[in-house]
């Protein structure tokens, strides 16, 4: 028997919630699109995901109103993929999740991100104590940390080695 996605018995929002992103890879697909990465083949390398679980994923994110397709050619047609408000209001959940993961398991530190006005690290729920404000995910800074691969294979995972803001697109040159 499958196993289903939905919890009917649960009276429950984060039941409701997992309903949504709790599969395989939901929650990377929702990363990468806040990293600013857009299209098909972006996400393809920088998540060595399966074509049909990428595209299955993309999808139903779509249909929930979390990412929102777009087409940026018509010939051939090709679509991108861009985060709605929905998806930016799941960032400090995937900010203390991260946290989170890497606390609890020893993970080195992979990235830092920082309030890109002031360069504070920002805290477990993406705030900025010095600046006293919640940082608006266009002004979250990641900046690579100490724990990264220096030689990636894909061009995303290189590009992501210099600073960069959350959501700033991947220009094609870079990858
Ligand atoms: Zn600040």
């Amino acid at each position: 028997m499958a196993l289903g996605k939905d919890y009917a018995t649960q009276e429950c929002s984060i039941a409701r919630a997992l309903e949504v992103v709790g599969e395989r890879w939901t929650l990377l697909v929702i990363r990468d699109a806040l990293y600013g990465v857009r299209r098909y083949n972006d996400f393809l390398v920088h998540l060595g995901i399966p074509r049909a679980v990428l595209a299955a994923r993309l999808q139903a994110l779509t249909a929930e109103g979390i990412l929102e397709k777009r087409r940026y050619q018509e010939s051939p047609p090709r679509d991108e993929y861009l985060p709605t408000d929905r998806a930016l209001a799941l960032w400090p959940t995937l900010r203390s999740l991260g946290r989170w993961g890497r606390e609890q398991f020893d993970e080195p530190q992979l990235r830092y991100f920082r309030h890109a006005d002031c360069g504070t690290e920002l805290g477990l729920y993406g705030e900025c104590h010095r600046c006293a404000l919640v940082v608006p995910v266009p002004d979250v800074l990641v900046d690579p940390g100490p724990g990264l691969d220096p030689n990636p294979a894909d061009p995303i995972s290189r590009a992501l080695l210099k600073p960069r803001r959350l959501l700033q697109p991947f220009e094609s040159d870079q990858v």
